[in-house]
């Protein structure tokens, strides 16, 4: 039987004043969301802790928390594995489904990146919280803004090392002009 999530909220748990919810997000939760998309190109360091806090409006829920932790990513440059702080802060608002738009119709308006809908007697936070987590990696992680890569001759880390590529005279920055000369 597929485990069920354990950050399910039933609506009507949902008062006017609001309510606040503790989230702690450990190894256990990242492994069954790895499992249901093995896809994902980052994984957890500290776990991720915050609050959620959900508040009944006329014709919405609001939805408001925040998420500290630290994630681990592969460097898209020199492929180096480091960890970052993540520290989010989200709030959405969650539109009953009677107001609901198709799919398509939604596609158009995706900008409005805050709101989004509901249907049903109960809400999963986790769709909300990977959702914001997805929002905030970087497209292109890097271990630090000046990582200066590999060598895309020999392969070398050239944070750590450097190769003989360039002190032999070779400059890989003039290699596309000197075929140009060439041909
Ligand atoms: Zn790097
Ligand atoms: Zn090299």
């Amino acid at each position: 039987m597929k485990k069920k999530s354990s950050f399910i909220v039933s609506i009507e748990q949902i008062t006017w004043e609001g309510i606040d919810l503790p989230v702690s997000l450990g190894q256990e939760w990242f492994a069954r969301w790895l499992q249901e998309a093995p896809d994902l190109e980052f994984s957890l360091g500290k776990p991720l802790t915050g609050v959620v806090h959900l508040e009944k409006h006329d014709d919405a829920i609001l939805l408001r928390g925040n998420l500290q932790g630290e994630l681990i990513y592969t460097c898209s440059r020199c492929l180096d594995v480091f960890a970052e702080p993540l520290n989010l802060a989200f709030e959405i608002f969650l539109k009953g489904s009677q107001t609901a738009v198709p799919d398509e119709e939604r596609e158009l308006t995706g900008e409005e990146l805050n709101e989004d809908y509901i249907s049903g007697e109960e809400l999963d936070l986790d769709i909300y919280l990977r959702e914001q987590i997805l929002l905030a990696l970087p497209l292109k992680p890097l271990c630090r803004p000046e990582c200066a890569g590999l060598c895309w001759r020999c392969g070398a880390n050239l944070n750590r090392e450097s190769c003989s590529c360039r002190s032999s005279g070779f400059n890989p920055a003039f290699a596309g002009l000197e075929k140009l000369k060439q041909d």
